[in-house]
């Protein structure tokens, strides 16, 4: 049992090099005792309780609902994002104030991600049972990011509601995850109307 060990462990974390792994284990040998049960604790609790909310599909814990779900004063409309750390991201700016829709992915040929293995069929009856007024897509402007608003976009299409796409804020080729706050808030502000222009089939509901 040494050090190289436990860093390891916290190497398996997103973002974290073999320096900061070898710190976190040294913080975390030398965390006083109750701190770390407490640590412990919560990732256990996490971990056991878990589960996505049935109706957005954001991460929940122990109940059927998600908070951001069981707020009745949101406005009336869905973002509609990749994660549900896309989710916190945004609710973390304090640039939105209605609900989410979580795809739990993006439509990829090249890993074989169709739009049927995402959450894209509920989307569509979510809309109209909840009388949602506006749906704004915010995936990452990357192809699978294009591949999934276009796909989404195309769904909404003949449903009463305006779909907007969020702007150019963020880079081309940019994902969401990594946006900070001010690059978010311009991606949400220049947010633009989808399938107005380029709607050839016509509205067939
Ligand atoms: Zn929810």
């Amino acid at each position: 049992m040494n050090l190289e060990e436990l860093a390891r462990q916290f190497r398996k974390l997103p973002g974290v090099g073999p320096r900061t792994a070898e710190k976190m284990a040294y913080a975390w040998l030398t965390m006083e005792h109750r701190e770390a049960e407490e640590f412990i604790s919560t990732l256990e609790k996490f971990r056991r309780n878990i589960r996505f909310c049935d109706r957005c599909h954001n991460l929940t814990v122990n109940q059927d609902l998600c908070d951001i779900c069981r707020d009745p004063r949101r406005e009336k409309s869905i973002v509609v994002v990749e994660s549900p750390q896309d989710v916190e991201n945004i609710e973390q700016a304090g640039i939105y104030h209605g609900y989410y829709h979580v795809l739990h992915g993006l439509v990829s040929p090249r890993r074989g991600v169709t739009p049927q293995d995402l959450f894209i069929d509920d989307l569509v009856e979510r809309i109209t049972k909840e009388g949602i007024k506006e749906v704004i897509i915010a995936t990452s402007f990357t192809l699978e990011g294009d591949l999934t608003a276009d796909y989404v976009a195309r769904r909404l299409r003949g449903l009463d509601v305006p779909v907007y796409r969020i702007g150019t804020g963020l880079p081309v080729g940019g994902e969401l995850n990594y946006a900070d706050k001010a690059t978010l808030r311009a991606a949400f502000i220049t947010r633009q109307k989808v399938g107005d222009q380029s709607d050839q089939e016509g509205h067939n509901g």
